[in-house]
């Protein structure tokens, strides 16, 4: 049994942010786990997590410590879910794909890219015999719609469950993908249809939350059994209060959307740590698109990380704050995860390892 792994990342001060605060930062470290955070008020707030990104940090060092376990345990048919939350601004997007996801800087490149290369060299790394098969899809939520970023006519995906596969997207596009480059280019060509969405909907990438989902297969030889693991990874939309953006109509509509929904992760988180027992009876995922596909993932049959991504600018203090408070909730979060077995003549022999409707999370107390 393992704890959501939560982490908080700190991006560099923006010059912006220096020329209205010069070097000014809201965080002091006080080790790799804990800090003190200071709020507008300067009053101080001691946060600790499973691990603190601070201003300089590497991206190699989020890779490996927040998602390379993760990866290799998809491989072998455990789930696991990668979030990024915060602010927008606050570093979601650099961190998630690096300043572009066909970064040729090796220093800067992104979780994606590294998650690629990560599931192909755990692949290669495996035994021979075994066939491996990745397939990709990548959805947006906008507007409490899943729109399918590799083809844009499906506009309005439906979500729904299987007593094996656990939470599936409806007809949702999966393209295979045999190494590497082909997987960046694939992860290009969604992207850049995400940009397109954006002129022709009026919105920005920060106002829609992006779901990549890798499906890894394998396939046994010998008896034919094959076993499926997911690996999500999750961009959500800025975290940010309407009163503070000034929104009205449309982007007033927009906000109070991403508010709902990011709030229903939160209810989601809540209830899940909430009782003395564990947790509570009725665990609300059905509240928003967004908890409803992380169904699986928050309600512990997979591994998740969860990076709470800040600015480190007093001026930013209030909306860091949030984000590092809403963190501390999800670290009280265990998950179970099992490897989930999708070979119908393996799941009724071994009844039991099917991923479960509700999962198993209890408090730590
Ligand atoms: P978000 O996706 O949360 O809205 P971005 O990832 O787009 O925010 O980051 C905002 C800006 O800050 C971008 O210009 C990005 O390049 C820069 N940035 C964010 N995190 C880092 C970091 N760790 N190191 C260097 N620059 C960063
Ligand atoms: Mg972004």
């Amino acid at each position: 049994m393992s704890h959501i792994t939560v982490c908080a990342r700190f991006r560099p001060l923006s010059s912006k942010e220096r020329r209205d605060h010069g070097d000014s930062v809201s965080v002091q470290s006080l080790d790799s786990e804990t800090f003190i955070f200071k709020d507008e008020k300067e009053e101080d707030f001691t946060f600790s997590f499973d691990r603190v990104f601070y201003q300089g940090s590497e991206q190699v060092d989020v890779y490996e410590f927040l998602a390379l376990p993760i990866v290799r345990d998809a491989v072998n048919a455990i789930n696991g879910t990668i979030i990024t939350y915060g602010q927008t601004g606050a570093g979601k997007t650099y961190s998630m794909e690096g300043p572009s996801i066909l970064e040729c800087d090796q220093q800067k490149k992104g979780l994606l890219p590294r998650v690629v290369d990560g599931l192909f060299q755990c692949i290669k790394s495996s035994d021979e015999a075994t066939k491996y098969t990745i397939k990709l899809s990548m959805v947006e939520i906008y507007m409490e719609k899943v729109r399918d970023l590799f083809d844009l006519l499906k506009d309005n995906i439906q979500i729904k469950e299987s007593k094996v596969h656990g939470i599936l997207l409806s007809g949702v596009t999966e393209v295979s993908i045999l190494d590497s480059t082909e997987a960046l280019h694939s992860l290009s060509r969604g992207i850049a249809n995400r940009a397109v969405g954006e002129t022709q909907m009026n919105m920005a990438s920060s106002r829609s939350h992006c779901v990549y989902i890798f499906t890894v297969q394998q396939e046994f030889p010998k008896d034919k059994r094959i076993r499926t693991g997911k690996l999500i990874l999750v961009d959500l939309a800025g975290s940010e209060k309407v009163e503070k953006t000034g929104a009205e109509g449309k982007l007033l509509d927009e906000a109070k959307t991403i508010n709902k929904s990011l709030s229903a992760l939160g209810n989601v988180i809540n209830a899940l740590t909430c009782s003395p027992q564990g947790r509570a009876n009725h665990i609300p995922y059905r509240d928003s698109k967004l908890t409803r596909i992380l169904q699986d993932a928050l309600g512990g049959n997979s591994r998740t990380a969860l990076l709470c991504c800040c600015s480190p600018s007093p001026s930013n203090a209030s909306e860091s704050l949030s984000t590092l408070r809403f963190g501390a909730r999800a670290k009280h979060i265990k998950a179970s995860p099992r490897v989930s077995h999708n070979d119908d003549k393996y799941t009724k022999k071994h009844g039991t390892q099917s991923p479960s409707k509700d999962g198993s999370c209890e408090r730590i107390l």
